[in-house]
């Protein structure tokens, strides 16, 4: 039976090897695990998934053989199910609750969830249709899993929805920000034709408040959903960051999935400063673009990380090296501008900040400097704040405010949801989080309108 780890990676065959890490099950191991299921009444694995795709219902059709029946069941609660099934972080979600913990081992949820929906994609299935027209219009600003979702749960009750997404496809993170060996484009894409299906118009290339006006989408549409997601990862704020062989992780993770593969790191040295899930992609690419020695440095320590557990597995079976409590204080350059080293210094952890992680603090004396030939920022993202304030939202450093209960913003025709409204105590920063968002926000639009009617009558 195959492990929801990573653990069977053929590390010969990693040179420009971008094709999906782990195989599916097959038809026998999908039928073996199914069965093993209990089908728990009250189930937690449940409540612990975010989207509450009801779990045992679909695993019991697996059981039985009705693959249409269990793609359905986990495509009406998450409709970006089959990007979930690879990327969702199970352990700590759905199997991590799973009642066989305590006796043998949790069910391979994510890989049944990955047999259903990818027996779907291979059979061109079509779950939704839309419902007549309502006459109200929607215009949905960003075409990520928190777009994509509310676009779709809005086309099936029968709005009239617009997607504006300034990418050349729709998919957000799920298209471009997860590294094709986890989640391949073609998921993503078969998840978008979903939504188009329920005849959602999504103008790509299109950025809003360049390409389109912000009056423009306020003084068109009825009522419009701001799903903007994060943008680049912001500077390191030292010396030498505009050198040659410097990158953004955000941008150097969707080069590989939408450009040929460079040669640039064929026997290279790579530091990639920071160690959360996009500094983890960063790395394991590096690796398979061929570079010689991939660091991940780290001003905190493996217990402050945000990577998951099995992305930390994974970037260590990679050869990837962690250097804890290590911060980078200048890129060197020679004479051509290209990157030959990185000062760094040492840190050790002070008393809690405000937000409750131990703050690093420099050792004076302790600098010591890197060989590298390139440095990978993945610091975390900066936020849209140029955007969300030219449709004069209220936000506290680029995250949007809203009634929790009703994602309405500052203004009431605007809502928002996904990444925008993430931090502060506000959601948390997973797809299937903002798949979540994306449907409670379409049925508070929704919500709104029918309580405006109600009112008028
Ligand atoms: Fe099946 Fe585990 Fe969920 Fe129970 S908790 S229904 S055994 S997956």
């Amino acid at each position: 039976m195959r492990s929801t780890s990573f653990s069977q990676l053929v590390k010969k065959d990693l040179l420009k090897n971008f094709e999906e890490v782990e195989a599916g099950l097959t038809k026998q191991e999908a039928s073996e695990e199914a069965n093993r299921c209990l089908y728990c009444y009250d189930a937690p694995c449940i409540t612990a998934c975010p989207t509450g795709i009801n779990i045992p219902s679909f695993i019991k059709k697996i059981a039985s053989g009705n693959l249409k029946g269990s793609a359905k069941t986990i495509m009406s609660a998450n409709p970006v199910g089959a990007s979930c099934a690879r990327v969702c972080p199970t352990e700590e979600l759905c199997e991590g609750a799973c009642v066989l913990n305590h006796s043998t081992k949790p069910i391979m949820i994510g890989n049944l969830q990955r047999y259903a929906t990818d027996w779907a994609m291979q059979n061109e299935q079509t779950f939704f249709e839309a419902n007549p027209s309502n006459g109200k219009s929607v215009a949905i600003v960003g075409g990520g899993p928190a777009g994509l979702s509310a676009a779709r749960e809005l086309g099936r009750i029968g709005y009239s929805v617009t997607i504006f997404e300034a990418e050349e496809n729709a998919g957000g993170l799920n298209t471009y920000g997860i590294v094709s060996f986890r989640l391949p484009k073609a998921i993503s894409y078969w998840e978008v034709e979903q939504v188009k299906k329920l005849n959602v118009d999504i103008r790509t290339n299109t950025r809003v408040g360049k390409d389109i006006s912000i009056e423009e989408i306020l003084g068109n549409y009825d009522s419009i959903l701001l799903a903007i997601g994060m943008s680049n990862v912001p500077d390191l704020g030292i010396v030498g960051e505009d050198l040659e062989g410097v990158y953004d992780a955000i941008e150097f993770v969707k080069e590989t999935k939408t450009k040929p593969l460079t040669d640039e790191f064929i026997g290279k040295k790579v530091a990639v400063i920071g160690a959360g899930n996009t500094a983890i992609d960063a790395a394991t690419c590096s690796v398979r673009l061929g570079a010689a020695n991939v660091k991940i440095l780290y001003r905190r320590s493996l217990e402050e990380m945000t990577a998951y557990e099995f992305e930390y597995e994974f970037a260590k079976q990679d050869g990837v090296e962690f250097r804890w409590l290590t911060a980078p204080k200048q890129i060197i350059g020679d004479e051509t501008g290209k990157v030959t080293g990185l000062e760094c210094i040492e840190m050790v952890l002070g008393e809690p900040g405000e937000d409750g992680r131990c703050r690093p603090i420099p050792v004076e004396g302790s600098e010591f400097i890197l060989e590298v030939d390139h440095v990978i920022k993945a610091i975390g993202q900066s936020r849209y704040v140029e955007l969300i304030e030219q449709f004069g939202l209220n936000h506290d450093n680029g995250v949007v405010q809203i009634n929790p209960g009703t994602y309405q913003t500052s203004n009431k025709k605007v809502f928002a949801c996904g990444d925008v409204i993430f931090g502060n105590g506000q959601g948390e920063a997973m797809v299937v989080s903002a798949a979540q968002q994306g449907k409670e926000s379409a049925y508070a639009i929704h919500q709104a309108f029918s309580s405006a009617i109600v009112e008028t009558a």
